[in-house]
């Protein structure tokens, strides 16, 4: 194993479910729903596989999910693409970050990243030979701490990785936040790659703002998203990339060596999701938002010190409140205590400290699931 890939050889995702399976525990760590989307889109896969559109998509994508993200983008953003050079149909949000890190990082190239950061960004930094630099996000309100932000920028940095709503504090970014940042870029000349893969989750009346809509920003902004969290597939894979058609360009020259595409008749069925009416979205957000009120006070009345999440699938509380110094030995034991699986937070952190006693739930869950877990999560009393 190459250097670049030391320290990536499992990730904490499969290792958890994993265990989960193992030990038949409620599976509470990956986050994926466990009802399907909505029969809409469903139906338009199988729809798609009679129809006969089971050979290889187009490169950049099947077209008419390539308009309807366009579309979609100009709907809930008012932000104007034209679908044939400014957008990118990808393997899963996945595949565009590490695409964007490929095709736009060189090595030694410094990228600014919010930690906790989702897994998969220090691993393809690292595969493009690049240089994270952590800014910490720290319990209990996970707010974005300016002066540091700012003082992680160098003359390397060519990047600044974002993601709102933010995996796993469930921290979204303000307005004012967000201009921060763009001001930054701006004023440093940097590429922004903003993943918003949960842009349809914020809770609480509190709105997603692209990045890429703020003055001076859509020149320098590579946006990623997923249809596997706005409908519920997180086994279809459906991504994608949206961008000026220079960053978009660069992301398909490496997408294109990554996958070539992506599955066919998934894509029209996303492209109809993309289409649904803004009450499916809103309706979304709401659901999640009962899901995190559930799981918070099974959590509190277990003991928990528990962290306001304002979006995404995840809650995070501190382990110390139930007697664990360290968020990884209360991982550890909560199957057997328990029957309940969850993710330790230090795996996202490079500052061991702030990440310790840190441990993230996903409430993306049935409500009678959620009940369960709480009630089994009793026992740590
Ligand atoms: N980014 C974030 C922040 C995520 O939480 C996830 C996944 N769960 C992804 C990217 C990957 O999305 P996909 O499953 O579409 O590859
Ligand atoms: N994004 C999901 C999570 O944070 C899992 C994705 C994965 O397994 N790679 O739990």
């Amino acid at each position: 194993l190459t250097p670049r890939l030391q320290g990536f050889t499992s990730t904490i995702f499969a290792e958890m479910s994993q265990l989960a399976f193992d030990t038949d525990s409620i599976n509470l760590g990956q986050g994926f729903p466990d009802t399907d989307g909505p029969d809409l889109v469903k139906d338009a896969a199988i729809e798609a596989i009679r129809d006969g559109v089971n050979q290889y998509s187009p490169g950049p994508g099947h077209p008419d999910l390539r308009a309807a993200i366009a579309e979609h983008q100009q709907r809930f953003y008012g932000i104007e693409l034209d679908a044939q050079t400014q957008t990118l149909v990808t393997v899963g949000a996945t595949e565009g970050i590490s695409a964007s890190m490929l095709a736009l990082l060189e090595p030694g190239d410094e990228v600014v990243v919010l930690e906790p950061y989702y897994d998969s960004y220090a691993a393809t930094i690292s595969m493009a030979g690049g240089v994270r630099r952590p800014v910490t996000l720290r319990a209990p309100d996970f707010t974005l701490p300016r002066e540091e932000y700012a003082a992680a920028i160098t003359d390397r940095t060519r990047m600044l990785l974002l993601n709102t709503p933010h995996n796993p504090t469930g921290a979204v970014l303000s307005g004012d936040d967000l201009r921060f940042i763009a001001d930054l870029a701006v004023r440093h000349d940097l590429l922004v790659v903003s993943d918003e893969v949960y842009e349809h989750m914020s809770f609480d009346g509190l709105a997603h703002i692209p990045i890429a809509s703020l003055p001076g920003m859509a020149e320098r902004t590579v946006t990623i998203s997923s249809g596997g969290k706005t409908f519920g597939f997180t086994g279809w894979k459906i991504g994608w990339v949206t961008g000026t058609p220079e960053l978009v360009g660069a992301v398909r020259a490496a997408k294109q060596f990554l996958t070539y595409v992506g599955g066919a008749p998934f894509q029209p069925a996303i492209a109809a999701g993309l289409r649904m009416p803004a009450d499916y979205f809103s309706g979304l957000a709401a659901s999640m938002q009962s899901k995190r009120d559930r799981l918070r006070e099974g959590l509190a009345a277990a003991g928990f010190e528990v962290f306001d999440s304002k979006g995404t699938y995840f809650i995070s509380v501190d382990a110390r409140s139930v007697g664990y110094d360290d968020g990884i030995e209360l991982c550890r034991d909560l199957p057997g205590r328990c029957g309940v699986v969850a993710i330790p937070m230090s795996v996202f952190y490079d500052d061991q400290q702030a990440g310790r006693p840190l441990v993230r739930f996903a409430f993306c869950k049935r409500d009678d699931v959620l009940d369960e877990a709480a009630e089994r999560l009793q026992r740590l009393r």
